[in-house]
Parts: structure tokens; C-alpha cells; sequence
């Protein structure tokens, strides 16, 4: 059973938007969805999707959106209990406008960085084999207790994961080396990866936060992923083609494949396959969860 921590938020995605609206005007997009929206969210959906037991640590307000959010977890098949929602907040809203070339975002932050450490009890902790965080707002409730959750979930025998998501102030530094020391594996995309290490190449950062413990596997969008080798070399694992819709959330549905494989008991090489697999298959529908693929799409995939 995996127990992801993160945040929880709807996305209103307006899509072919005819221009991005100067001051005081108005413009129409040719389609709008409602979907389920951070990156902690999508992992839970792909690894539930993918046939994984799932429970989800996270907090949402006590509004219409927060109900969207856990239905949404539940109709997954998640267990919802320890969401929590918090009458004082609201739920986070991200707005994406997108033209036929570009893309801005708008995101109110509501509940999104409210979840705190304490909020995730030892009780939870351990009912779980693995615990795997989230979170584009990790400086958020979080973050002053991350190192300590990640110490209880060791303590009480569980693997740990991050995905660092993107960081919006950028405030990167040695704490990072701090809380990678205390995971079995670390997904961050590329410019994740140079932003913590301070190194343009992937080879070079991937060496320089090497810690002979943490397993790194850094994505690299339409280029696929890779790891450290035996050698200290790059071990690359290909994307696999596809006629990408959308890639919003293609790294959480990446994290979803690889977590599902890797904790599976799957080799290095084959939990990078899955992760591409499932990272290039989720670009086929609008938002993160709408086309997230089964194990069976993957297996066809992997054997194309
Ligand atoms: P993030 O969403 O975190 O920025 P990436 O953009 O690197 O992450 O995408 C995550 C993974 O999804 C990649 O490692 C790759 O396997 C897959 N992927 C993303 N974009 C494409 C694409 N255009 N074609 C095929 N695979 C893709």
C-alpha cells in the first residue's frame, strides 16, 4: 500500500484561447474542463489507475472544490481518510489559459501548502509500505517537517520518494541535500535537477547529488529519462513516441509508472520503461488524470 503526501487542487483549463486578454478585455477559448489538478493528485490516480493500493495524506477547504477533489480521489478507488478539510481555508485553484502556442498560469494557493507533518500520524504511517511526496508548494506547511517524516516513515520500515515539483521562488540549497540523504528515490524533471545541483547537464548533477544511497532518475520530457550507471555514466531510457495532447502532469503520471514498477520489484531498466510508458501515454488527454493508462496500455506499449 502507497501513501502519497502532497497537495490537493482543481485545475480550470481553458484550451485554444484565440490570444491571452490585454488589460480590460475579454477573449474566448474554444474548450474549458474542470480536472483534478496537483501533482500529488495525478501520481494517486496513475498508481490507482496502474492497479496500486493507494491512500492519500492532504488537505483541502470545506467547499465544492474540495468536494471535487475527493470524489475525484475516490472514484479512483483511494482511501480518503486522512484528507482533511479545513473550514477556515479554501480550496487552490489553478487557472490555465492556452493559446495555440503558449501557456500562463494563475493559481490561487487556498490549502494547497497547509498540510503539515503532524497532520500525518503514525497510525497511517503504518499502514503503509510506501510513502511518496508530492508537492509543487513543498516550502509551503510541509516543508519545516519534511526530513522528520521521512525519518518516521524509515523508522517504521516504509520506502520513501519525492518528486520535488517546481519550486515557484526558487529557494533551492543545501536543505535539499539534507532531505535527499533521507529517500530511497528522488524524481525530479530537469530543471528541477539544475536548480538543486547548480549543474546545466543532467550527468553533472546527477554526479554531483550522488550520495551512494538515493536512487535519481531525472525526466527529461520528450527525451524520456535517466539514471546514474554502474560507471558513473548516463543510463538513458528513451521516450516512447506519442501524439501528444497535453503534457500537463506527465512527470506525476512518470512517478505513478516508475513507482508502480520499482516497487513492484521490476529491474532499474524496466521501472524507467514503465515511467516513460505511463509519462507518454497520460499526453493523450487534456490535464494530468483524463487519459492515464492501465497496466495492460503500458504492457502493449512496452512490447510495441
Ligand atoms: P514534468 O512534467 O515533471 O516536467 P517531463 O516533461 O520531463 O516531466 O515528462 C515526464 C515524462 O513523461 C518524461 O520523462 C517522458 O517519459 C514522458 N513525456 C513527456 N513529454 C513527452 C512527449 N512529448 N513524448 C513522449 N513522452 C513524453
Amino acid at each position: 500500500r502507497i501513501l502519497i503526501a502532497g497537495e490537493l487542487n482543481v485545475d480550470l483549463v481553458f484550451r485554444d484561447c484565440q490570444s491571452f486578454p490585454a488589460p480590460g478585455h475579454e477573449v474566448l477559448a474554444e474548450d474549458a474542463q474542470v480536472v483534478p489538478g496537483s501533482s500529488s493528485m495525478i501520481c494517486a490516480m496513475g498508481l490507482a489507475r496502474l492497479g496500486g493500493k493507494v491512500a492519500f495524506a492532504g488537505k483541502t477547504g470545506a467547499d465544492g472544490w474540495g468536494d471535487f477533489c475527493v470524489s475525484a480521489l475516490q472514484n479512483a478507488g483511494i482511501d480518503v481518510t486522512a484528507v482533511r478539510r479545513d473550514p477556515a481555508l479554501r480550496t487552490g485553484i489553478t487557472a490555465s489559459f492556452s493559446t495555440h502556442s503558449d501557456r500562463a498560469l494563475v493559481t490561487f494557493a487556498g490549502a494547497i501548502g497547509a498540510l503539515r507533518a503532524d497532520d500525518i500520524e503514525d497510525a497511517l504511517l503504518a499502514g503503509a509500505d510506501h510513502l511518496h511526496v508530492s508537492s509543487y508548494y513543498l516550502q509551503g506547511a510541509l516543508r519545516p517537517d519534511l526530513k522528520t517524516l521521512f525519518a518516521r516513515a524509515r523508522a517504521q520500515g516504509l520506502s520513501t520518494s519525492l518528486d520535488p515539483g517546481f519550486d515557484p521562488e526558487q529557494r533551492w540549497g543545501n536543505e535539499w541535500l539534507g532531505l535527499l540523504a533521507e529517500v530511497d528515490l528522488f524524481l525530479p524533471n530537469d530543471k528541477e535537477l539544475a536548480g538543486i545541483s547548480g549543474c546545466v547537464s543532467p550527468l553533472d548533477g546527477l554526479r554531483a547529488l550522488d550520495n551512494g544511497r538515493t536512487r535519481i532518475v531525472v525526466k527529461l520530457g520528450r527525451y524520456g529519462c535517466a539514471t546514474l550507471g554502474h560507471a558513473g555514466d548516463l543510463l538513458e531510457s528513451p521516450a516512447f513516441k506519442v501524439s501528444a495532447v497535453d503534457s500537463t502532469g506527465a512527470g506525476d503520471s512518470f512517478d505513478a509508472g516508475f513507482l508502480h514498477a520499482w516497487l513492484g520489484g521490476h529491474p532499474l531498466v524496466d521501472a524507467m520503461r514503465w515511467g516513460n510508458a505511463c509519462g507518454a501515454l497520460s499526453t493523450r488527454g487534456v490535464g494530468g488524470t483524463a487519459r492515464q493508462a492501465d497496466a495492460g496500455e503500458v504492457e502493449v506499449l512496452l512490447e510495441s
